[in-house]
């Protein structure tokens, strides 16, 4: 007879870790195990060096208000980002994090941008955003003194007679999402939760009585295996795909996923170090998926200071960096191979752009950040892989944000997608349990309120209220305001 729990996570990612300690906290009884395919958590996308840290609040991302008049998906993401401050800033409290420099850092929001288009986008988009609560502290800046003391190495002997501006914001952060991945499951195992390093989940089949059987197999000595459980959560990252197509739900019919990958550059050198405090992003390139906007970013992790440049894309047919050749054909179904053909047909730019990327040289690249660091030697940097991004195709589009795909009754739930990614984990999982425990959400609110005393509340439209949380999270997780 197989083993049977309340709960399976398929992968050790942020996702897992943080849906399966907010069931820890809710639901306390429940069984639970995860499986995690690798020697560890937080080895693919969720590890730091896999992606780039930003804390996502929409103070520096461009992409997230192309108009610059239409402030809403930057509210959007900044209240989803507060959210996930405030359950950091509750597990610390609790013991369930460490102090909070082990995984987040105050580290200011910059955007820099050149040409006259472009400064006239940035001022407006100023302007819109400095009325918004959360947005309160943005400044902006075009002259080259005040840019050069927020961040030097922008201006050392940058050209004069071109237009440039820049806007910041100090409250914006550094996050090593592998620290809170690692803390989490850490946790949870203490709290009997189990975590099974080089199981990797192959199969989900629905039984007649709604609960799933899964079978694995243990990479190490290739032992399989088989459990049962009443809720499965699929944060498999790029191959959450597969595992839902295993399931065979409806619900994933015609989804696609477009793996793009990426890398940086990277320099620890502390002199360049000392004189770069903050994430500096810039408008991306024609073509470009809005992910791959340049930014030169301070990272903190383990303690020491780096500074990371790109991504510049590259293709690999994998959807996990640890992943298989064969995943880009793999998931053609009947169901979805039309909607991947119009995505080829019809994001030539896209293809354009990734086949230039794929195409330059190291030199280009390093040329690339001489735009945003014109003083950059070659040999301080070195070229570091980064995570696999596996973006949705659906409905012949080619989609840039995450989603959760769940089953009608709930069972079984997943995550396709990549951005605004670890920053929004907290929101995503909150939706996840609305869709999939319905009927003990009115249970449960108490102690979400006590978890996210602003659960539920659009954060931004009550100024009083976005102050006062900001500030208060902001003391426990060590940040500025
Ligand atoms: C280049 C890049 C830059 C990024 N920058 C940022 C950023 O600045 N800020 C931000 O907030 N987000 C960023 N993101 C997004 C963020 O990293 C992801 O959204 C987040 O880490 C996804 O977490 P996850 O748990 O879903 O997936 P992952 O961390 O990828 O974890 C999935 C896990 O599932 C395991 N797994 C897969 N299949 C199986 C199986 N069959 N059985 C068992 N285990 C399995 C994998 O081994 C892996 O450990 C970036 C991503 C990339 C790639």
């Amino acid at each position: 007879m197989s083993e049977s729990v309340d709960v399976v996570l398929i992968g050790g990612g942020v996702m897992s870790a943080t849906l399966g300690t907010l069931l820890k906290e809710l639901q306390p009884d429940w069984k639970i195990v995860t499986f995690e395919r690798l020697g560890d958590v937080a080895q693919e996308s969720s590890n730091p060096w896999n992606n780039a840290g930003t804390g996502h609040s929409a103070l520096c991302e461009l992409n997230y208000m192309p108009d610059a008049n239409d402030p809403a998906k930057a509210i959007g993401i900044n209240e989803q980002f507060q959210v996930s401050r405030q359950l950091w800033s509750s597990f610390i409290d609790r013991g369930i994090l460490d102090e909070a420099s082990t995984f987040i850092n105050s580290t200011p929001h910059m955007t820099f941008v050149r040409g006259e288009k472009d400064v006239a986008y940035l001022k407006q988009r100023y302007e819109t955003l400095k009325q918004q609560p959360l947005f309160r502290g943005i400044e902006y800046s075009e002259d080259s003194r005040v840019i050069n003391q927020w961040a030097p190495l922008l201006m050392q002997k940058r050209r004069k007679g071109e237009p440039f501006a820049a806007t910041r914001v100090e409250a914006g952060s550094d996050v090593d999402f592998g620290s809170v991945t690692r803390q989490l499951f850490a946790y949870l195992e203490k709290q009997g939760a189990e975590l099974r390093l080089n199981h990797e989940v192959k199969k989900l089949r629905k039984k007649s009585d709604g609960t799933w059987d899964l079978t694995y197999r243990n990479r190490v000595g290739r032992t399989p295996g088989r459990i049962n459980a009443r809720f499965v959560f699929v944060g498999a990252g790029g191959w959450a795909i597969k595992l839902l197509q295993s399931a065979g739900i409806p619900e994933i019919k015609g989804y696609g996923v477009f793996p793009i990958g990426g890398q940086f550059l990277k320099t620890t050198n502390p002199k360049l170090v000392a004189q770069h405090e903050a994430k500096v992003y810039s408008q991306a390139a024609v073509g470009a998926p809005p992910m791959s906007v340049p930014h030169l970013d301070a990272r903190r992790v383990d303690g020491e200071g780096s500074l990371m440049f790109g991504p510049f894309a590259t293709f690999s047919p994998k959807f996990l960096k640890q992943g298989r050749w064969i995943d880009i054909v793999q998931q053609v179904r009947l169901s979805n191979i039309g909607s991947m053909l119009k995505v080829g047909a019809t994001n030539l730019s896209l293809v354009r752009y990734l086949v230039s990327e794929l195409l330059k040289s190291r030199a280009e690249k390093i040329e690339s950040l001489r735009e945003f660091m014109p003083t950059a030697e070659g040999d301080d940097w070195e070229l570091i892989q980064a995570g696999q991004r596996a973006q949705v195709m659906k409905g012949g589009k080619l989609q840039f944000g995450t989603e959760v795909v769940s089953a009608a009754d709930g069972s079984i739930a997943g995550l396709l997608g990549a951005s605004p990614g670890a920053s929004t984990t907290v929101s995503i999982m909150l939706n996840l349990l609305r869709d999939c425990f319905p009927d003990r959400m009115a249970a449960w609110e108490p102690k979400l309120r006590d978890l996210i005393p602003t659960y539920g509340t659009a954060l931004n439209a009550d100024a009083d209220l976005a102050v006062r949380t900001e500030t208060a999270t902001a003391e426990k997780l060590g940040l500025r305001v």
